[in-house]
């Protein structure tokens, strides 16, 4: 556990799991132990966030006509909820922040628990703790 909490690194982001509405956070979990989801949280830099780049795993291209930045400018990811970043679908659930840990810069971790895997929401999917 300590070593999951040790300050993140960019080289940590190998992929994007989740991006969450509406800030567009961008989630890479990196393991799951007893149905906590410990991610590392890249937060968009002001620009990006609100120009709804929502389609890039990095930082914005330009180039990336999968991100509505260059496109249409309105995000899909408009619920306060995690949606899947390959696949664009709300993910299910009722989640629960358990915890969070943040640094310097734009990087932060958090731990969160699956408490219902449907939410007692209109979505299905809600994030609470936040
Ligand atoms: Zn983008």
């Amino acid at each position: 556990m300590a070593e999951a909490w040790m300050r993140p690194k960019m080289a940590d982001l190998t992929t994007v799991t989740w991006i969450r509405g509406p800030s567009l956070d961008r989630l890479t979990v990196v393991s799951t132990a007893a149905g906590v989801h410990h991610c590392i949280v890249r937060a968009l830099r002001n620009t990006e966030r609100d120009g709804g780049c929502d389609g890039c795993p990095r930082r914005h291209s330009p180039a990336n006509l999968m991100c509505a930045m260059n496109t249409k400018g309105v995000t899909f990811a408009t619920e306060a909820a995690f949606y899947d970043f390959h696949s664009r679908r709300l993910v299910p659930g009722e989640w629960h922040l358990v915890d969070i840990q943040t640094f310097s810069g734009s990087l932060s971790r958090e731990s969160w628990r699956r408490v219902a895997a449907v939410a007692a929401a209109a979505t299905g999917a809600k994030l609470v703790g936040m």
